[in-house]
C-alpha cells in the first residue's frame, strides 16, 4: 500500500518530467509509462520487503513517507533534485537558512503527504507469522516482484532502454527511490572522505595586468590513449595523419598519474603530485580550475563526453554531452566532435575575457574500441568487434584502437581548426593529455588500472602535445620527461595567474 502510496502521491515532478518527454497521445506511451509505474511499484515493494521484519517495517516506512512528503515538497516547488550535493547542502544548512524554506504549502504537504500515511501505517495491525512462515512469505514476495520486473524490462526493452540511458535526469525525480540512493551515495563519500576539512588554495590568484590580447586556452582530457600507438611517436602505422600536418609540440615522455580514469583526472588538475596524491586530499582540496576560478578574470566551461569530471568540475559549469539531448553528433553512440558544436557562441559570449575550456573525451575507451569511432574511420581491418577481447587476435584488437586513435586525431585538428579562427584576436593554446594508457594483449594484459608500481609503460606512457596560435609560440624541449602533475602550474602559466600557488618550476612553457 505504501509502494502505490508513493506513486499516486509522492511522483508529481517525475511524471510532470516524463510526460514532457513520454506524451500521452503519442504511440504506445501510454502502455510504457503503465509499466514503468508498475516497475517502480514492484521496485519499491522489493526494497521494502529487503528491510522489512516485524520491528523493523514500521518504523522504517513511517521514516520514508514522511522524509519523502518534504522532498516531494521541495521538487515540486523548486524543481531540485534530491542528489547526494543536495543532502549534503541540506545536512550544512543551518536553522536560519531552513526556516527560509518553511512555508503553508509545505504544512499541507506534511500533514497529508507525511502525518497521515505515516499515522494509517502506524496504526496497522501486524499479523504475527511463525519464522517459517515469516522467510517463506518475504521470499515469495521479493522472488514475485523481481520476476515481473524482468519480464516487464524485457517486454519492452526498446523502451527501457531510451529511458534509462537517453533520458538518464528523468529517473533523478523518481520519489522515494532516487533521494534514499543519494543518501546512501552521500554516506559512501563521506566515509571515503574521512574527517578531512575542504580546503580553499589559491584564493590570491589574480591576472595582474589582464592578458591582452586575451587567452582562448583549450584543454583536451584524452581517455586511454597510450603514447606508442601515436605515429608522432614513431609508431608504424600512419594514425595521425592530421595532426602531423600541424605545428604541434609532441611530447614524446609524458607519464600519467594513474591508470584509471577516476585517479588521473582529478590528479592532473590538482596541486598534489603523483607521489603525495590521494583521492581524499583530491577531494578535499580546490584544483587549478578553482584557482582560476578566484581570478574571476577567466570564462570556465567543462564539456563532457566521458563518465563526468570526477569532481574536478563541481565548482564550474559543466555539460554532458554523452547523451543526444545535448550532443548533436550522435550515431551508435554520442562523438566527442559533438563537443565543439556551440563553442563559437560560448566565445562570442564570453568575448573581452580570457577563456578556458575543459573537452573530457571519450576517445579509445575499452574494451569496445570498434564502437569508439564512425564507419569512415575503419581504416585498419579486420576488427576486433566484442568487448570479449581475449577471443580476438592481437592484429584485430589493435586494429580497432588504431582506428579509434584516427578519430581522435580527426577530433584534436578540428579542435585546432577551431582555435584558428580565432588565433588573430587571442593567444590559443590546446593543451592534449590522455588520462591513463591501454594494455592491448602484451603479457596477457588487457585495459588499464593495474596498480601504478606494476603497471607496464603502455598504461602509464601516454600520448599528450600543444599547439599554439602563430602569435603565442613556445619552444619545449619534445624529448624532456613531464608529467600530468605539470598541468597544474602550465594552465596558471598560460593564462599569466599570480599565486602562490603556482610553481614556475613545473610549468612546461616555463
Ligand atoms: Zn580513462
Amino acid at each position: 500500500m505504501v509502494s502505490l502510496f508513493f506513486i499516486f502521491f509522492d511522483n508529481y515532478s517525475f511524471y510532470k518530467n516524463v510526460l514532457e518527454v513520454y506524451p500521452l497521445e503519442e504511440g504506445m506511451n501510454i502502455v510504457y509509462l503503465l509499466s514503468l509505474s508498475l516497475v517502480i511499484v514492484l521496485f519499491n515493494i522489493f526494497l521494502f520487503t529487503l528491510v522489512s521484519s516485524k520491528y523493523t517495517i514500521k518504523p522504517i516506512l513511517i521514516v520514508i513517507v514522511v522524509v519523502s512528503a518534504f522532498t516531494s515538497y521541495f521538487m515540486d516547488t523548486y524543481h531540485v533534485i534530491i542528489d547526494d550535493l543536495m543532502i549534503q547542502n541540506a545536512l550544512q544548512t543551518d536553522l536560519d537558512e531552513s526556516l527560509d524554506l518553511l512555508s503553508f504549502k509545505l504544512l499541507l504537504y506534511v500533514l497529508f503527504l507525511g502525518v497521515l500515511p505515516a499515522y494509517l501505517v502506524y496504526r496497522v495491525k501486524l499479523k504475527p507469522l511463525s519464522f517459517k512462515e515469516a522467510i517463506f512469505s518475504k521470499v515469495k514476495l521479493l522472488l514475485g516482484s523481481l520476476l515481473v520486473i524482468v519480464l516487464l524490462l524485457l517486454s519492452f526493452s526498446k523502451f527501457y532502454t531510451s529511458f534509462l540511458r537517453e533520458h538518464k535526469p528523468l529517473r533523478y525525480s523518481v520519489n522515494p527511490t532516487y533521494w534514499i540512493y543519494s543518501i546512501g551515495k552521500y554516506i559512501s563519500l563521506v566515509a571515503n572522505r574521512g574527517e578531512v576539512e575542504f580546503k580553499q588554495i589559491g584564493l590570491d590568484a589574480k591576472i595582474s595586468p589582464p592578458n591582452t590580447p586575451h587567452k582562448l586556452v583549450i584543454v583536451v582530457i584524452g581517455e586511454a590513449t597510450r603514447a606508442d600507438h601515436f605515429s608522432l611517436n614513431g609508431y608504424k602505422r600512419e594514425t595521425n595523419p592530421l595532426l602531423k600536418k600541424e605545428k604541434i609540440i609532441n611530447f614524446k615522455n609524458f607519464y600519467s598519474c594513474g591508470t584509471s580514469t577516476a585517479v588521473s583526472v582529478p590528479c592532473m588538475f590538482s596541486l598534489y603530485g603523483r607521489d603525495d596524491y590521494s583521492y581524499k586530499k583530491g577531494m578535499a582540496t580546490e584544483n587549478v580550475l578553482d584557482v582560476i576560478n578566484h581570478t574571476k578574470q577567466v570564462a570556465i566551461l567543462w564539456r563532457d563526453n566521458n563518465s563526468d569530471s570526477k569532481g574536478v568540475a563541481l565548482r564550474v559549469p559543466f555539460e554532458d554531452f554523452k547523451y543526444g539531448d545535448k550532443n548533436t553528433i550522435c550515431d551508435i553512440e554520442c562523438r566527442d566532435e559533438g563537443m565543439l558544436v556551440g563553442l563559437d557562441r560560448y566565445i562570442e559570449q564570453h568575448k573581452n575575457q580570457d577563456i578556458l575550456i575543459v573537452l573530457h573525451q571519450m576517445g579509445n575507451h575499452g574494451p569496445a574500441y570498434y564502437k569508439r569511432y564512425p564507419k569512415e574511420f575503419e581504416k585498419f581491418t579486420p576488427v576486433c568487434k566484442t568487448n570479449q577481447l581475449e577471443n580476438c587476435t592481437k592484429e584485430s584488437i589493435a586494429n580497432a584502437y588504431d582506428n579509434a586513435i584516427l578519430y581522435s586525431d580527426y577530433f584534436l585538428s578540428k579542435v585546432i581548426g577551431l582555435l584558428k579562427n580565432y588565433q588573430n584576436s587571442y593567444d590559443t593554446t590546446m593543451f592534449y593529455i590522455a588520462d591513463h594508457g591501454e594494455s592491448l594483449g602484451e603479457n596477457g594484459l588487457y585495459l588499464h588500472g593495474l596498480p601504478y608500481f606494476m603497471a607496464p609503460d603502455a598504461q602509464t606512457h601516454v600520448a599528450s602535445l600543444m599547439w599554439f596560435g602563430k602569435n603565442n609560440q613556445h619552444k619545449v624541449d619534445e624529448e624532456k620527461s613531464y608529467s600530468q602533475d605539470n598541468l597544474f602550474h602550465t594552465l596558471l602559466g598560460l593564462f599569466n595567474v599570480k599565486s602562490e600557488v603556482y610553481d614556475e618550476k613545473m610549468d612546461i612553457l616555463k
